[in-house]
């Protein structure tokens, strides 16, 4: 099964899409602009019901396939992030960002082209037996707007079998795909520590009990955690990622605060980490005189595991797209994360890469999605839905 001709020759119809999209990114749960334009694409293309709102900003396309509605063991969910990031972008584009500070940098404007590319087509054939829910789901950059939709009663109002995500990667050819069986992202939360010490005068250390080398002292620390604490066959990453003190060059402050993130593939892992942070942080705190608290972020994206059965089948629709040497099974996880795992601790899941060339990295400020994309991504969507749910 090659490209669709309706897809194929919608290609530039999906990147004027896909600019206006980029033109105009929203952070996550303001995605009131991509969610309406979505929803009224998805009532033009006569779908069957259009549901908005949905853990705030979300939007699910409700299509049957020729012979009407499905059950849930006849129905599958497709799944497009739509939010953008809080960052300026470099690129100097005729469709570059028009929103200053705001800037689609993670390619989550072409989820959303390629998922309505699906639509479009599959609105026209409805060349399955079932029911296709296209999930338009807002704030993934942290906001873990997955978990608002399922919290929103997602799978009751729109009971389904399994769920599919996908996701562009810089640093592979356009028209290929990635997956692997089992965990694929990592589980991922923040951090911080507050020290409070005494400040003063900075030529008077004596009358001060100074945060800023016990902040040091604990970054240091922090350096053990995975060395010496982990399970070398357990890939783990604690990162420090912020160290704010003071402000001007002749005081020493009152008070530094450190913030940080750590990746792990395993929950009870993570929790073990939290545990040394906390211990090196308070005791370390206590030997410089400082009062020192730990705090958790209530922010936390489980691991993303491919179910095995579906990763087996997304591969092959892959490969009926772009042909088997494009399509590599087996791939390293990444210690990136994504709150697609909510989805696929609901249900069977399978989330897969598709190429995305020699662009910038994901979150770079010259980052753009390359809108060949498009096409092949809205062919993968559509395949998956036509072998999953065959029409009798
Ligand atoms: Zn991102
Ligand atoms: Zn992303």
């Amino acid at each position: 099964m090659p490209v669709a001709n309706s897809i194929a020759d919608a290609a530039a119809q999906l990147t004027e899409w896909r600019q206006d999209f980029h033109r105009h990114p929203e952070l996550g749960y303001q995605e009131h602009r991509t969610s309406g334009t979505i929803a009224e694409r998805l009532r033009a293309m006569g779908f069957d019901a259009v549901e908005t709102g949905i853990g705030g900003t979300g939007v699910i396309g409700v299509l049957h396939g020729r012979n009407g509605p499905g059950d849930e063991a006849h129905s599958v969910m497709l799944r497009a992030d739509m939010d953008a990031l809080p960052m300026q972008e470099m690129n100097d584009l005729a469709h570059k960002s028009q929103t200053d500070g705001t800037m689609h940098a993670c390619g989550h404007d072409g989820h959303v082209t390629m998922l309505l590319g699906a639509a479009q087509h599959m609105a026209q054939t409805r060349a399955f037996d079932g029911t296709a829910y296209f999930c338009f789901q807002p704030a993934e950059e942290g906001g873990a707007g997955a978990k608002a939709m399922i919290e929103d009663g997602l799978f009751d109002r729109f009971p389904c079998r399994s769920v599919y995500g996908m996701h562009n990667w810089p640093g592979t050819p356009v028209g290929s795909f990635h997956c692997r069986s089992g965990p694929i992202l990592a589980a991922a939360d923040e951090f911080s520590i507050t020290l409070k010490g005494l400040g003063g005068h900075a030529a008077k250390p004596e009358a001060c009990i100074d945060p800023v080398p016990c902040g040091a002292a604990i970054v240091q620390a922090m350096q053990t955690v995975v060395s010496r604490r982990t399970d070398p066959l357990s890939p783990a990453v604690v990162t420090i990622t912020q160290f704010k003190a003071g402000d001007a060059f002749n005081v020493i402050p009152d008070t530094v605060t450190l913030g940080g993130t750590v990746r792990t593939f395993d929950t009870a892992l993570h929790n073990t980490i939290h545990a040394q942070i906390e211990r090196l942080a308070g005791q370390i705190a206590a030997a410089h005189e400082c009062e020192g608290s730990v705090e958790r972020s209530k922010k936390f994206y489980p691991e993303t595991v491919n179910d095995a059965a579906e990763t087996a089948f997304c591969l092959d629709v892959a490969r009926s797209i772009v042909g088997t040497e494009n399509v590599h099974d087996g791939i390293e996880p990444t210690m990136g994360s994504e709150d697609f795992s909510f989805f696929a601790l609901q249900k069977p899941a399978c989330f897969i890469m598709i190429g995305n060339g020699d662009s910038a990295g994901l979150h770079h400020p010259e980052y753009d999605f390359d809108d060949a994309n498009c096409v092949w991504g809205a062919s993968y969507w559509s395949a998956l839905v036509e072998k999953a749910l065959p029409l009798k």
